[in-house]
């Protein structure tokens, strides 16, 4: 009796749903006369967008009707931006990436050793999804005491592994390593804690190991198809372009070779030829017998200055940031022009307004420079290294993630809808935040955060990108 009265009472919510489409439903809000562009259907053609409880409902090509209407005639209507590097996660750097498109903001490559804590910290406070790993290079900090340049025992092996297990438990979406930050982590060591990713169907970002130790970036790449062939996990190796350098067309024959083989191994570039770091990082330790003109590489990012031998002596001392020129337009554009990689800005945290033009540009940037100006990539494949590709990489272990990087009935509603004729970005390494322009709206989870390309104040509708929590 209970099961009957149950039926017909969701069959009649079930009609009334029915009849209130068929009847011409007002949605909470309706997107009118954009551009759509789904790079999942491939879908590209004007539409209206009905959006009601933070979730796209309807894709038409009538006209719909909303209680607040945005005319959108003339912009792209495309899936909000997904970087999956993103280490800025502060209120001054979700505003300027939202400012550039992107409605989910995750750093996956470093990550921390409290998942709990990290996720705490936000909720509910964010203009953007947020996300992070579980990070091998801090766990390993906290487990030994020491910087990376030290070898850890069995005992400590142990332990590094027992946090990062837990992490992975408390639903971090992906485990992160710094290989080249932490160059005294063994290749077994490395393998073991994969082994831990694996277990998890997670994947783990890698930072690969620093060509500047002697080796090559081709041999980092070797351990890491080994890691992925041993251990059965799956590998993004983060960062491309600054990592792979003169190699970077023969390394990504690599990756498809490996994939052709079956090894689930991905990546990502950012669109510029310099990278950020720390000056104290394990990755400099060989700087130090450098010809003198190598040290013109390095910006100082509290000045602009380029460094010296005696000033990147004296610096390292004190620490700080440096942006580092080791990279060429050539070697960027073989990065983000090929199929296999995803946009991830890798962008850092601003300190008094310094730091990496990445941060704030990134995204404006594929799509006014490569997709507008050399025209190098359509404008449906940036959209797809940029919303669905990222999406697919984690949706295995976050099934949230099927609801994103798309533009169809029942995907969340964390929308860009941008000018194709005017996007790009300003920011550059003398001014790093600036906002990009042409940008006009952006969505998270159906509410406005970017409106006339200004920031939304008070919005706070980003939501944890997180892997379920398992009870033991
Ligand atoms: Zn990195």
């Amino acid at each position: 009796m209970y099961n009957v009265r149950m039926m017909r009472r969701a069959a009649a919510c079930f009609l009334f749903l029915a009849a209130g489409v068929a009847a011409g439903q007002t949605y909470d809000l309706v997107l009118r006369g954009g551009r759509v562009m789904d790079p999942e259907s491939g879908l590209d053609a004007v539409r209206d967008v009905g959006i009601s409880g933070g979730v796209i409902r309807a894709v038409s090509p009538g006209r719909l009707e909303g209680k607040t209407v945005a005319d959108v005639s003339g912009l792209v209507v495309a899936p909000g931006f997904i970087d999956l590097h993103r280490h800025g996660q502060d209120p001054l750097t979700y505003r300027l990436q939202a400012l550039d498109g992107v409605t989910s903001g995750l750093e996956l490559e470093i990550g921390t050793d409290d998942v709990a804590g990290w996720y705490a910290a936000r909720e509910g406070k964010t203009l953007v999804n947020f996300g992070t790993s579980v990070g091998h290079p801090p766990i390993r900090r906290a487990v030994t005491g020491d910087t990376g340049r030290r070898e850890a025992t069995p005992e400590e092996i142990a332990e590094i592994g027992r946090r990062l297990d837990e992490g992975l438990r408390l639903g971090a979406p992906t485990a992160g390593f710094g290989l080249a930050y932490t160059p005294a982590a063994s290749r077994l060591e490395i393998m073991e804690m994969y082994r831990i990713v694996a277990r998890h169907g997670a994947v783990g970002h890698v930072h690969m190991r620093s060509a500047a130790g002697g080796g090559s970036p081709v041999e980092a790449l070797q351990e890491m198809i080994a890691v992925a062939a041993v251990t059965g996990a799956s590998v993004q190796v983060v960062h491309i372009n600054s990592t792979a350098l003169k190699y970077t067309r023969e390394m990504l024959e690599m990756i498809e070779g490996a994939r052709a083989r079956g090894l689930d191994i991905t990546t990502e570039a950012y669109p510029y030829t310099a990278g950020s770091t720390s000056i104290q990082a394990a990755l400099f330790d060989t700087w130090i017998d450098k010809p003198e003109s190598e040290y013109r590489k390095l910006m100082w990012t509290a000045t602009g200055e380029r460094l010296t031998r005696e000033t990147f002596l004296k610096y390292r001392k004190t620490g700080g940031r440096v942006i580092v020129f080791t990279n060429t337009e050539d070697m960027v554009d073989a990065a983000i022009e090929h199929p296999l990689t995803m946009i991830a800005s890798d962008g850092v945290g601003y300190q008094d307004g310094t730091g990496h033009p990445r941060s704030a540009g990134c995204y404006a940037r594929i799509l006014g420079h490569y997709v507008r100006g050399k025209k190098s990539l359509t404008l449906m494949e940036a959209l797809r290294k940029m919303t669905l590709a990222p999406a697919r990489r984690l949706e295995h272990r976050v099934p949230g993630m099927r609801d994103k990087g798309r533009i169809r009935p029942g995907a969340d509603a964390d929308i860009t809808i941008f000018d194709a004729a005017t996007v790009i970005d300003r920011s550059t390494y003398e001014k790093p935040a600036e906002p990009s322009a042409g940008i006009r709206h952006v969505l998270v989870n159906g509410t406005f955060v970017v409106r006339d390309a200004r920031i939304v104040d008070g919005a706070a509708p980003g939501r944890p990108i997180r892997a379920p929590i398992l009870t033991r």
